[in-house]
């Protein structure tokens, strides 16, 4: 039987797959529960480290990956792990190689991933039910409609509604932790609002208050993306804007605003450096969300042949160390990879598809475990970890960002 894929979720998992798969001439439909493309900023940058350029590399062709490259921020940089008044508490260092992990807009590379796809996306499809019928699998849709195909991907990120059919009693758990995000236009009165000490850094700062912290980071855009797709793909939307900067403020549980999140940020973040305050205050209205971060359960059965899972609809991960899209990335090269093989073959579905949940397993739930101790570590309330960091560290380094920086340096 001809192998037929079908993809629930255009996020940036089932759009990468779909363009692996698409360069190995297999038939791909992906089916998207938003009515458009762009109907809902997807979050702001991402940070794309090793693992997911290489994604991004073997999945797509060689002049999107370019346009990818070109559009993103400088590769290199630092991250630095500081105290409220943002003082290095830890500085790490990403050398500028022209592999090295960079910043992404993901509006933007949703935008590249969907070059060539546009006739294998179908939007406003929410899919809800997934079961077998002979042969193959049929992934049933809210609006009564359904797709055949040999192979269901559940690509519908960290509610996905196929979970607990493919993948059952792996739902993520409740982290107990917040955060409430926004992008800041980086340049005001014709000047960044990110001192220079701070230009290609990412930065935690680790606030007082019990469980709370700051990040920021800066998306610098390397070519302006509107000449960049006018040369390289014309006639194409491009959703970005000017450069930016996306922060986060980490919060408890307990303390998830109801109202206005911006209002909400701006008194939660009165305790830092006064550069964390100018930045909520100057961000964009309509951009500041509320979100709470899940832990991804390890999948113990796959008991529907056929069908498998990609991305934060299998492991859930809260965003310390910049790892949830880079392993969808990497699982869509995978699984790709693996059912690339099978087609080429003829060789049997089944076993591509377990080799992938083998490996994925192994490489996705140790992310996630990283990333949960981090946060952990990061939202501690107290102990000799935190005192470290904020009490310790920073003394032992220069003064970072003067308090008295100007509002424009
Ligand atoms: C603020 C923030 C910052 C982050 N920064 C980074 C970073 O720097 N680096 C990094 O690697 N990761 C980062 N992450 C994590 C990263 O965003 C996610 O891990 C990544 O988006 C997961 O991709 P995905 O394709 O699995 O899911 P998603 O991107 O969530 O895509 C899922 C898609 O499925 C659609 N969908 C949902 N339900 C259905 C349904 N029933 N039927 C059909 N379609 C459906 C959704 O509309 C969406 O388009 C960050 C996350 C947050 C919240």
């Amino acid at each position: 039987m001809e192998l037929t894929v079908t993809i629930a979720g255009a996020g940036l998992g089932g759009l990468c797959l779909a363009q692996r798969l698409l360069r190995a001439g297999i038939d791909v439909r992906v089916y998207e529960a938003d009515p458009e493309p762009f109907a809902r900023r997807q979050g702001y940058r991402i940070t794309v480290d090793a693992d997911g350029l290489a994604a991004l590399r073997d999945s797509l062709p060689a002049e999107l990956y370019r346009l990818a490259l070109a559009t993103g921020g400088e590769p290199g940089g630092y991250f630095r792990i500081t105290d409220a008044r943002l003082r290095d508490a830890i500085k790490l260092t990403f050398p500028a190689t022209p592999d090295g992990g960079r910043q992404m807009d993901r509006q933007l590379l949703r935008s590249i991933l969907l070059i060539g796809l546009d006739e294998r996306v179908q939007y406003g499809k929410r899919a809800v039910a997934v079961e077998p019928d002979g042969a193959e699998l049929v992934l049933r849709f809210a609006d009564g409609g359904s797709a055949r195909s040999t192979v269901v991907v559940g690509a519908d990120g960290i509610g996905s509604a196929l979970r607990s059919r493919i993948a059952p009693g792996a739902d993520p758990a409740d982290s107990g932790v917040s955060g409430i995000y926004g992008r800041t236009p980086l340049v005001r009165g014709g000047r960044d609002v990110i001192p220079d000490a701070l230009r290609k850094s990412g930065v935690l700062a680790i606030g007082d208050e019990p469980g709370r912290a700051f990040f920021l980071t800066t998306m610098r855009f390397g070519q302006p993306p509107v000449a960049a797709f006018a040369s390289a793909a014309p006639g194409r939307f491009v959703p970005a804007g000017d450069d930016y900067v996306m922060w986060g403020l980490v919060l408890r549980r307990g303390e998830a605003p109801t109202g206005d999140p911006r209002a909400a940020a701006a008194r939660l973040a009165t305790g830092f450096h006064p550069l964390v305050g100018r930045l909520v205050e100057g961000a964009d209205d309509d951009a500041t969300i509320l979100t709470s971060f899940a832990v991804g359960s390890r999948p113990a059965r796959w008991p529907l042949a056929g069908a498998t899972l990609i991305g934060d609809a299998v492991h859930a991960m809260p965003p310390f160390g910049a790892h949830g899209g880079n392993t969808a990335l990497r699982d869509a090269a995978l699984l790709g990879a693996k059912l690339a093989a099978a087609h080429a073959s003829g060789g049997p579905v089944a076993g591509a598809i377990a080799a992938y949940q083998d490996e994925m397993a192994r490489y996705a739930f140790d992310a996630v475990d990283r990333s949960a101790r981090m946060m952990r570590r990061i939202t501690a309330t107290g102990g000799f970890q935190k005192w470290l960091m904020t009490r310790v560290l920073p003394r032992l380094h220069r003064v970072t960002v003067a308090d008295t920086v100007s509002e424009t340096a």
